[in-house]
């Protein structure tokens, strides 16, 4: 194994496939080829939407230039993943196909608002960048009324990340003095959380209705009727909105599902330990990856240090594997 020249190609210039390729590529210097493909030039800071959102920062800084990565070695292909046939060990791109020894797939999770009726017509979101841009525009022409937001059945990227959102427009709807002509409403499919304060569910549900805002549980959406401004739930529940922002249902991309790596709607199976798939050489890690962790960065760039670590130990032959251990909540 140890010797010959291998080529890692990563997918996905995320929280995970940046934090793997520039381990990989420093550690392996340019006795191997560490190539890196993402259909954008950049990386994009997810965390940085709610930001977005409420005017608190501009595109240009939650953004970097892939190509930054080239001076640690890593290769970067600006192209659309459209497939992964393992028996020969090559990822289809637009027009060509690059072979690999070993893959690591992080293609994150794509967002489907076509999943709810109506959702296009009726809600807006801050879970793409430019999702997050058009949303910002209609917050800044909002002049009072009844704000909702929530989520949809399934995961979703940083499941935390609800709660900002109310209390980023709460403290939005302060600095523009106008708190007092807005209420704010969350609803979630989940039950009532209860229990200790320590359970960080009951403390966000806590800082929520501390700030006034209202929250509806076991509110399972089923359409959006743009028109009378209502969010349907199951067994006919209503949410009247005069302006909604949910989060989209997310599932995994297409040529993952198409190429028959992900088999579950959380992504693709994985070892807990390795991030290893059922495919030789393939591995998975951050939000397409079928962990029983969150959808976070934070999990993405934990898993990205381990399979970087253990695959410098196979290549070189040098350090021993060490399997995952997770630091989250
Ligand atoms: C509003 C919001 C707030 C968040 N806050 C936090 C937080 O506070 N803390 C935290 O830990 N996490 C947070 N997250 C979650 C975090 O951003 C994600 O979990 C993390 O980015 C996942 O990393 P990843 O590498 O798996 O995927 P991603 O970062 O989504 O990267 C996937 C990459 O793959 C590329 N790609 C996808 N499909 C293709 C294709 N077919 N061809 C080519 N390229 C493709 C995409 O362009 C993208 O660059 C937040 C997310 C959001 C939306």
């Amino acid at each position: 194994m140890t010797g010959q020249r291998k080529q890692i190609v990563i997918l996905g210039g995320g929280s995970g496939g940046v934090v793997a390729a520039t381990k990989l590529a420093r550690a392996l210097g340019d006795r191997h080829d560490v190539i890196l493909v993402d259909r954008r030039p950049e990386h994009v800071f997810m965390p940085g939407f709610l930001f977005l959102l409420v005017g608190q920062r501009e595109p240009e800084q939650i953004m970097r230039r892939l190509r930054r990565l080239e001076r640690h070695g890593v290769k970067i292909l600006q192209d659309e993943v459209l497939g992964i046939d393992a028996a020969r060990q090559e990822v289809a791109l637009v027009g060509h196909k690059v072979h690999y020894d070993y893959l690591i797939v992080a293609l994150g999770f794509d967002t489907r608002p076509d999943m709810i009726p109506g959702y296009a017509e009726g809600a807006h979101h801050a879970w793409e960048l430019d999702a997050a841009m058009r949303a910002r525009r209609a917050l800044d022409e909002f002049d009072g009324g009844r704000v909702v937001v929530g989520v949809p059945l399934g995961p979703y990227r940083c499941p935390p990340a609800p709660y900002e959102t109310q209390w980023m427009l709460d403290g939005y709807f302060k600095r523009r003095g106008m708190r007092d002509r807005v209420t704010i409403e969350y609803f979630t499919r989940e039950a009532e959380p209860a229990g200790e304060a320590r359970d960080p569910v009951v403390w966000m549900d806590a800082e929520s209705r501390r700030r006034g805002i209202k929250q509806h549980y076991e509110f399972v959406v089923q359409s959006i009727d743009a028109e009378r401004k209502t969010v349907n739930g199951l067994y006919g529940y209503k949410l009247a909105y005069d302006l909604l922002f949910m989060i989209p249902p997310h599932r995994p991309a297409r040529a993952l599902i198409d190429s028959g790596l992900a088999d579950t709607e959380t992504g693709i199976r994985v070892d807990y330990d390795t991030l290893a798939t059922k495919w030789d050489n393939v591995y998975a890690i951050g939000d397409c990856a079928d962990m029983p962790a969150s959808k976070a960065g934070v999990v993405a760039h934990q898993e990205a240090d381990v399979v970087a670590h253990n695959l410098t130990a196979e290549i070189t032959g040098r350090g021993e594997p060490t399997p995952l251990r997770l630091h989250t909540i």
